[in-house]
């Protein structure tokens, strides 16, 4: 098995769920004693976050950079960064290490082409669904991506940052989020990409008129197929 190396801690509430998901699906394949083999350099969110709002980025980026180097010194084969939003300095973390980035777009846009889910909405923070980072990737993969308009993303944005990454599940926030999902439906979306590594700990499938890619769920299975893979 190769070992697997996440960073997390952005937020924690979601690093959490990487790491049960990924030991589950070790247990299910290779029996009920198996886990996974990684490491996880789990970051102060504080300054993440404060530089994503003030706009530093390559602030944020220099934080990652160093904990995916972190990552290759203690034999993680592979970096898993997880968070949707910070994916914006993928390229930095990237070429910051020699081993394999697992970008988060590339497992959310492979499960919807299998699915043919062709038009899906996206929702995540404002960077996620306002900027290119992930949408051009999904876009690459042969996807058309709506994002909700201003006033839903300001929602959906201001609950995952007030809320989610503070471990704050709220029957409220559930209903904003299933009227942004109806909205979306009716613009023509076939599935939802839940662009953010919360949002899942709030909808589940039963609380979606749609199909859910949940980027949790697909990139952890994606770490997963890494690590046994032959
Ligand atoms: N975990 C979130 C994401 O997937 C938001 C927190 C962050 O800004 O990193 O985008």
């Amino acid at each position: 098995m190769r070992t697997i190396g996440l960073i997390g801690g952005m937020s924690w509430e979601s690093s959490a769920e990487y790491y049960r998901i990924i030991n589950q699906r070790v247990r299910d394949q290779l029996g009920p004693l198996r886990s996974a083999q990684l490491l996880m350099y789990s970051v102060d969110f504080g300054p993440v976050e404060q530089a994503q709002h003030a706009g530093r980025w390559a602030h944020a980026a220099l934080i990652l950079e160093d904990a995916a180097r972190r990552l290759q010194a203690g034999g993680a084969e592979c970096v898993v960064l997880c968070t949707n939003t910070m994916h914006l300095v993928a390229p930095r973390i990237e070429a910051a290490v020699s081993i394999p980035f697992l970008h988060i777009a590339d497992a959310a846009g492979q499960a919807a082409v299998e699915a043919g889910t062709l038009t899906v909405g996206l929702l995540g923070t404002a960077f996620t669904m306002e900027q290119d980072f992930l949408k051009a990737r999904l876009a690459a993969q042969g996807l058309t991506v709506l994002v909700p308009d201003a006033d839903e993303r300001q929602a959906v944005h201001r609950i995952i940052y007030d809320e989610l990454c503070v471990g704050v599940i709220s029957d409220t926030s559930r209903q904003v989020y299933q009227r942004v999902i109806e909205s979306l439906a009716a613009r023509g979306a076939q599935a939802i990409v839940l662009g953010c590594t919360e949002i899942g700990l709030l909808i589940k499938p039963q609380h979606s008129e749609l199909p859910l890619l949940d980027t949790t769920e697909l990139h952890a299975q994606a770490a997963v197929a890494f690590a046994l893979e032959n």
